[in-house]
């Protein structure tokens, strides 16, 4: 059995919360996707555009966190 590797943190390899729980924001990368805080573009991060399973097809989204959160991944 392989063991989960931890791979180094890097540009969209950061853990991204599960999108059901998500708000409109959220996924539209206009608030943090690990705290929900609303985000301005001077200090958002950008973690790259995700698909996403939809019942009508791969969808994009767009994830983006605030910096104290994407320092941390979201675990902080
Ligand atoms: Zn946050």
């Amino acid at each position: 059995m392989k063991a989960m590797t931890p791979r180094p943190s890097s540009r969209g390899a950061a853990v991204l919360p599960g999108v059901k729980g998500l708000t409109d924001h959220q996924l539209r990368g206009t608030a943090c996707v690990w705290c929900a805080r609303p985000l301005d573009n001077g200090s958002a991060i950008d973690l790259g555009p995700r698909r996403l399973r939809a019942p009508g097809g791969l969808v994009w989204w767009f994830p983006r966190g605030c910096p104290a959160c994407g320092k941390t991944g979201g675990t902080a």
